[in-house]
């Protein structure tokens, strides 16, 4: 495989006037990041994973959550992502509480796969769809692929198989990113659009200020990037005014948003992730 960086293939333009339906805003998606920690150690994760300490959601509180998230918008699909999903011991109990929400009309979960085996009938009746991100290493078994078909066919789950032998390499130093270039970014951004994530009580329009948070231990304050999940009056208009706002997030200073250069995928090592998680420190 070629060490040369590739160019990214565009997503086609996106449309950004969010439209109403039946009084809430519709949208692509919305995901929630359910667990920080993962099997695998990916450079440029885009949920900055490796580097980040271990954490799972509170079942109850994602509810409450979402519930909020369902009187406003009206996501397409609805998302459990992680790290890696399949490691939240209270997973059974957020799909639940999730579906009866009424969020979304698809309940669908993002996996690197290793684990699907395990997985039990309750978990294959609950999803509507899953995607599996396959990379080159480490490659499920053929074996795994078939079980995987055959419980999905039992259960009429939807599979989405994502090749990613690529990852956008989005990490970039703050120093280097003046306002008009930071403008740009955003501007550019299909993130945005795509990625919309809840996290504890706020509402982003992309996944990387809470992990920025999160791997800054709280010493930049990103919580200006998303918007309160207040549940009072004025929510939609607060979500529609900032879904379609011009300035960029403090997070896009650290960030070289969806169209950056494509990296192949590999593994970090241990030694590797000590020493950014260091940087940190
Ligand atoms: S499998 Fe996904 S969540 Fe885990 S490290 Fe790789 S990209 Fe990140
Ligand atoms: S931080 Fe900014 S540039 Fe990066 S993904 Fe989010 S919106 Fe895009």
């Amino acid at each position: 495989m070629s060490s040369v960086p590739k160019s990214h293939v565009f997503p086609p333009p996106l449309d950004r006037r969010y439209r109403l339906e039946d009084g809430r805003v519709r949208t692509r998606s919305l995901e929630a990041h359910i667990v920080d920690h993962c099997n695998l150690t990916c450079a440029e994760c885009c949920s900055l994973s490796p580097l980040l300490p271990p954490w799972c959601a509170d079942p109850q509180e994602l509810e409450r959550d979402v519930r909020r998230c369902a009187s406003v918008l009206s996501p397409a699909v609805f998302k459990l992502v992680g790290g890696e999903p399949l490691l939240h011991p209270g997973l059974l109990e957020i799909l639940q509480r999730v579906r009866r929400t009424a969020i979304a009309p698809v309940i669908s979960l993002t996996t690197n796969g290793l684990l699907l085996g395990e997985m039990p009938d309750a978990f294959w009746s609950a999803l509507d769809a899953l995607t599996i991100s396959r990379y080159p290493r480490p490659r499920l078994s053929a074996q795994l692929i078939a079980q995987i078909e055959s419980r999905a066919a039992q259960f009429h789950v939807r599979l989405n198989w994502k090749m990613q032998d690529q990852f956008v390499h989005m990490s970039r130093d703050p120093s280097s990113a003046g306002i008009d270039e930071t403008q740009r970014v955003f501007h550019d951004c299909w993130i945005r659009e795509r990625c919309h994530m809840v996290r504890g009580g706020v509402f982003y329009t992309c996944t990387r200020p809470p992990h920025l948070h999160t791997l800054h231990r709280g010493r930049i304050n990103f919580s200006g990037d998303g918007v309160r999940l207040h549940g009072g009056p004025g929510l939609r208009e607060e979500l529609l005014t900032y879904l379609q706002r011009d300035e960029p997030l403090q997070a896009c200073f650290h960030c070289r948003g969806g169209n950056a250069a494509m990296q192949p995928h590999r593994l970090l090592r241990r030694a590797q992730i000590e020493a950014q998680r260091a940087a940190y420190e």
